[in-house]
């Protein structure tokens, strides 16, 4: 078994999972693959005795074979971890240290369980759908896929933007708004969340639609299959707008419309058979939560 382990940074109160991780590594006699990054923060910052360590530096693509990637932070740290499994086709699992951890859905506690459920096989694969910005101008060179969802918001001034929407080439709407966003399931319980979009389950064929605050009575989010083409045309009183693909974000002009359809490839998420996207939404979000409901 070869895991390879991802994060971006080292905050004091990750030490302790870093260090139960390796623990578990050797324990199990799990191969472990760590970023260069890590491996000298860890060395610098922590002492850590780190030389044995096979590591990789952008890509994995020197190390071959890996079973997992398993990420250690928050979704944050998830969603950034997502380019090197695509690439290379491996699972990606996440354990959280304290942040929501609604991707990274593996805590600390659980760890030892899961590794060893991933090591006997005991768990499903997601495919989970990603975006992708159809722009001429490469925007996002370094990776132009979406996990959670595409956004554009106004950028130059407090004055609302208009969103002309099309799907398919017909016409849905003109947005009077701060910003809209086109969410995957994934994305249903991240940012569409906070702007009233519906959650839906992971495995839905439908894109999300949300506005950002807008301006009308009779606007409402609107869920759309999952295999459309949605064309995005922006316009208002500034110059430019914001575009922003998860957390990665760059200004546009007016002028430039912006196109955007479900990904030819997926990214697998290793779902355990006891952390149903249910129970995550009741235990992280606070779902369903009634001070009358029986403890
Ligand atoms: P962040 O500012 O830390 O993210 C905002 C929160 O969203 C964090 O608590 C994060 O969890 C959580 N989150 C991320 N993906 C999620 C998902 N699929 N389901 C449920 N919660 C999720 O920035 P970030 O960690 O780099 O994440 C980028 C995402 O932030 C964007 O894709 C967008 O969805 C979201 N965002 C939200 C708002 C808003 O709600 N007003 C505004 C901008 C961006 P962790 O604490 O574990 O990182
Ligand atoms: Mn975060």
């Amino acid at each position: 078994m070869r895991i390879a382990i991802y994060g971006t940074e080292i905050r004091e109160e990750y030490l302790p999972v870093y260090q139960k991780t390796f623990e578990l590594f050797r324990k199990y006699e799990i191969e472990l693959v760590l970023s260069e990054e890590i491996r000298s923060e860890l060395h610098q910052r922590f002492q850590m005795e780190t030389t044995e360590i096979t590591c990789f530096r952008k890509d994995l693509e020197s190390c071959p074979n890996i079973d997992l990637l398993l990420s250690i932070g928050g979704d944050g740290t998830f969603l950034s971890a997502v380019p090197l499994a695509l690439d290379m086709d491996i699972p990606m699992a996440g354990v959280n240290c304290g942040r929501l951890g609604f991707l990274a859905d593996i805590s600390p506690e659980n760890l030892e369980e899961a590794l060893l459920q991933f090591m006997q096989g005991d768990y499903t694969l997601e495919q989970r759908v990603l975006l992708e910005l159809i722009h001429p101008t490469n925007l996002f060179p370094e990776f132009n896929y979406a996990v959670n969802e595409l956004t554009v918001h106004k950028l130059d001034n407090s004055s609302m933007i208009t969103i002309a929407t099309q799907i398919n080439g017909e016409f849905l709407a003109n947005y009077w708004a701060d910003g809209l966003i086109i969410a995957t399931p994934t994305g249903s319980t991240a940012y569409s969340l906070s702007v009233g979009g519906p959650i839906v389950t992971p495995e839905l064929e439908g894109l999300i639609i949300t506005p950002i605050a807008s301006h009308h009575l009779t606007v409402r989010p609107v869920v759309v299959p999952d295999d459309v083409e949605i064309e995005l045309s922006i316009g208002g009183r500034g110059n430019q707008f914001l575009v922003s693909i998860d957390h990665r974000s760059a200004p546009l002009d007016f002028s430039q419309t912006i196109r955007v359809r479900k990904a030819a490839k997926t990214v697998s998420i290793v779902k355990f058979n006891n952390l149903s996207f249910y129970a995550t939404l009741r235990n992280k979000l606070m779902w369903g939560a009634d001070r009358r409901n029986p403890a």
